[in-house]
């Protein structure tokens, strides 16, 4: 089976399951475990952020954020697609108690007007408790549903420089920045400079079984951590999979643009394929989105032919490529696919 639903499927390695099996460990929630330690502080030099923390999730990252910059009450401002809105269980409502003002995006990208159009005024002139206060902007890079689309680093910085000066944290989801970092060059600090907090997953792209953090300013992450603990997220002997992480993060990250190429490669063979719809400019590192009437059936179908996709939606398919999928394997699923599509769309 070619299993393309998510780069969240990877096992590891041979090479990382023995970084894992000598992993020196403590307990994370005395924050004595050393490869936790060792962990959190790559992250935070990479990032270029004077701290990190280690959790079991993207979502525990991106939701301990949004509980450290807000109050119950406040409104978060992000993209109508993002996955803080439509994947993390309605966390942002539930756990942080706040309301979310989606705006829609191209590829994911927003703009600092649409920014700037939607935040409550500053003015001292409006009384308090007339006007609800934002705290914060959150964006994604790469952004998922958009179709792992990578933002202009000009235009995220404009949206950072318009949330300062309306006085709004900014967060960003980049559990998937690796992506963004090997398909342009720009290094993964470059994108984060002036996020007051960020998000990175270790558990996708680059191979690792469990993890992500949240890098950012130190007293907002001393304040994340102490959310870390009350939504359960103290794993004690977790240098166990933080080597995992460690691993995938000297090892996996130049090797990201052969994803982006299997997908690329994946995408330009789909679109020839009679009945189904691929928006090219879309696919810019390792996911391809397509429209194929029936999808669920059309998964199936695939599936029993031995390629995993993720139907999405009645007609949106999803192809995730990533390092337990070789050319070879990208080669056969194209095959698969053609052969499913010349007959599911008789
Ligand atoms: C995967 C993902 C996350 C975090 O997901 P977990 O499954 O909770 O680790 C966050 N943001 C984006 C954009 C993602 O794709």
């Amino acid at each position: 089976m070619i299993d393309l639903r998510s780069d969240t499927v990877t096992k590891p390695s041979a090479a990382m399951r023995a970084a894992i099996a000598n992993a020196e460990v403590g307990d994370d929630v005395f924050a004595d475990d050393p490869t936790v330690n060792r962990l959190e502080e790559r992250v935070a030099t990479l990032l270029g952020k004077e701290a990190a923390v280690y959790v079991p999730t993207g979502t525990m990252a991106n939701q301990i954020a949004l509980r450290a910059h807000t109050e119950p009450g406040d409104i978060v401002i992000t993209e109508a697609l993002s996955h803080i809105i439509h994947h993390e269980g309605g966390a942002p409502a539930a756990l942080a108690g706040v309301s979310i003002t989606p705006l829609p995006g191209r590829y994911g990208v927003i703009t600092a007007d649409q920014v700037r159009a939607v935040a409550p005024r500053l003015d001292p002139d409006v009384p308090p408790g007339l006007v609800q206060p934002a705290s914060l902007v959150t964006l994604e890079n790469t952004h998922n549903e958009a179709g792992g689309t990578i933002w202009p680093l000009e235009a995220l910085r404009e949206v950072v420089a318009a949330a300062g000066s309306l006085g709004l944290g900014v967060h960003l989801d980049g559990a998937r920045l690796w992506n963004a970092a090997a398909a342009t060059g720009i290094a993964e600090s470059e994108y984060a400079d002036g996020f007051d907090t960020v998000t990175v997953c270790f558990s996708k792209g680059l191979g690792a079984p469990v993890g992500s953090a949240l890098a950012g300013r130190k007293d907002l992450i001393d304040r994340a951590r102490r959310f870390k603990a009350m939504y359960g997220g103290g794993f004690r002997q977790a240098g166990i999979i933080a080597a995992g992480a460690l691993y995938g993060l000297e090892n996996n990250r130049d090797r990201l643009v052969e994803d982006h190429a299997n997908a690329r490669r994946f995408a330009e063979a789909v679109a020839t394929m009679d009945g189904i719809d691929v928006d090219l400019e879309a696919v810019q590192t390792n996911m391809t989105y397509f429209d194929v009437p029936e999808a669920p059936l059309f998964e199936q179908r695939c599936r029993e032919a031995g390629v995993d996709l993720l139907a999405l939606g009645p007609q949106r398919v999803r192809a995730v490529f990533h390092l337990d999928v070789s050319a070879a394997d990208t080669g056969r699923a194209i095959d698969v696919l053609s052969g499913v599509a010349a007959d599911h769309l008789r």
